[in-house]
């Protein structure tokens, strides 16, 4: 377990700060109770029973000042969301009373609670699993429902027992080996084919978790589709058509988006981050040619690249463009297609085949349905498909799962090579703390430590 004190009593607002019903401030630590008590004035009188909301005031023990009307509560060390013990006071919403509220909160000897700290202290305390954890956070995030739903996956636990399944089945190979190595009269030689097809069951089941992973991201994080293109060919009226309001700014001169501009919106349950990037031009001031860089880097990082070229305009320019895009990533956008009669369509078409190809218009809005279709079937090759969860959705969990991998082949192979008992067990040890690094046993401090920065303070 990670050295990190938690004799402390913490305080945060856990909700977002601005103007709402209720805003909640939640105290954790051995002194939760105790500063309930001190700033919490109940309207009958009585004790404070656990789990029971009780109506009342925050009153400044220091001259006696009601600061709010509230409801309070709290629950004992053991049985809380942390593992210690907590107590929360339902303030009205706003920004005012709920500081006041925390200030008194804070005098009273609590201390600010830090990113995700009550998360982390449930993880400490062993309430949570670390994939749990980075579950609660996808939960907070989940763009759209199937992100959700394997975030709820996961924190149900699924995926904790998928991994602890396959732990014990890489411990009993490990105790056969070991039993073999210390008992070798009363056990004899290893039978090395059974084993071998036992861990070739156990590989199997880490690959399908390992093909999940990249539905899993775009669940969580959304499908990164960039628009790029000449200036004035029509990115930022597209990005508003599929978008259903006027959002990005939209001009006749050319080049005026100048920032990357991001906005979610869900596909028939597929989460997608629209990114508008500035026109590729030649960047003529230094803002421009900032602006252009940034685009550069946005198709670079982009699942989905729409490159957007101008129906009307010359097709030897639009041609050019596509060696700035990637292969396989990429669909064309033929906007403008109002101006285009139908001879046209058909020579944009031809001149672009081998691309995926739509012909649109941002202006009259249609060919959009398409748009999507294309995007959709794109990503469908690599096999992301709407609406399915998945149970690895983190990058770090992703790793994990492969270093296990690694390990488990190893051992497979070793086992068909003859290697000796011994050797072929440090493999499958290796691949055990991979799987247990993934629940969060033995994970370095700077690891826990960027995982929970990712939080909310207040969570
Ligand atoms: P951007 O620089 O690529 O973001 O282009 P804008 O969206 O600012 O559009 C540039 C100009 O093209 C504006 O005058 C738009 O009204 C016009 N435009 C955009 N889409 C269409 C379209 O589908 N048809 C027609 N006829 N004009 C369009």
């Amino acid at each position: 377990m990670v050295a990190m004190g938690t004799g402390e009593t913490i305080a945060a607002v856990s909700t977002p700060l601005g103007e709402g019903a209720i805003g909640i401030v939640r105290i954790s630590g051995p002194r939760a109770l105790a500063i309930l008590r001190e700033v919490f004035v109940p309207r009958r009188p009585g004790e404070l029973r656990p789990y029971v909301l009780r109506l009342g005031w925050v009153v400044d023990p220091e001259g006696g000042r009601r600061l709010d009307e509230v409801l309070a509560t709290w629950m004992p060390a053991g049985r809380s969301y942390t593992g210690e013990e907590m107590a929360e006071i339902q303030c009205h919403g706003g920004v005012a009373a709920v500081r006041a509220v925390l200030r008194l909160v804070l005098r009273g000897g609590a201390r600010m609670a830090r990113r995700g700290e009550f998360t982390l202290r449930a993880f400490l305390h062993g309430r949570l699993s670390l994939a749990e954890a980075e579950a609660v956070l996808d939960i907070i995030r989940a763009p759209g429902e199937a992100g959700l739903e394997g975030a709820l996956r996961q924190l149900g636990g699924e995926l904790r027992e998928t991994v602890e399944e396959l732990s014990l089945e890489l411990r009993r190979v490990t105790a056969a080996l070991e039993a073999s190595l210390d008992f070798p009269d009363e056990v004899g030689e290893i039978d090395r084919e059974a084993l071998g097809l036992q861990l070739e069951g156990t590989a199997a089941r880490l690959r399908a978790l390992l093909s999940g992973a990249e539905q899993g991201r775009v669940m969580r994080e959304g499908l990164r589709l960039v628009l790029m293109g000449r200036p004035n060919v029509g990115k930022s009226s597209l990005l508003n058509a599929l978008l259903g309001e006027e959002r990005a700014i939209v001009t006749a001169v050319p080049g005026t988006t100048r920032d990357v501009l991001e906005e979610a919106v869900d596909w028939h349950g597929l989460p997608v981050r629209l990114c508008d990037t500035a026109g590729l031009s030649e960047g003529r001031d230094a803002a421009e040619a900032l602006a252009v860089a940034r685009a550069r880097e946005a198709v670079s990082g982009a699942d989905v690249v729409l490159l957007v070229v101008d129906g009307s305009a010359d097709m030897a320019e639009a041609e050019e463009l596509l060696g700035e895009v990637p292969r396989g990533r990429t669909v064309v956008v033929v906007n403008k297609g109002d101006l285009c009669d139908g001879l046209r369509r058909d020579q944009w078409r031809r001149r672009l085949a081998g691309w995926p190809t739509v012909v649109v218009s941002a202006r009259e809005r249609w060919g959009l349905a398409e748009l999507r279709e294309q995007v959709v079937e794109l990503v469908a090759a690599r096999g992301i498909r709407p609406g399915e969860s998945a149970l690895i959705t983190r990058e770090r969990q992703r790793r994990l799962v492969e270093r296990c991998l690694v390990g488990v082949e190893e051992a497979r192979e070793g086992l068909a090579a003859g290697v000796p008992a011994d050797c072929v067990a440090v493999c499958l040890a290796e691949a055990g703390e991979a799987l247990g690094e993934l629940l969060g046993r033995n994970v370095r401090e700077e690891v826990l430590e960027e995982i929970f920065a990712d939080f909310c303070v207040g969570k």
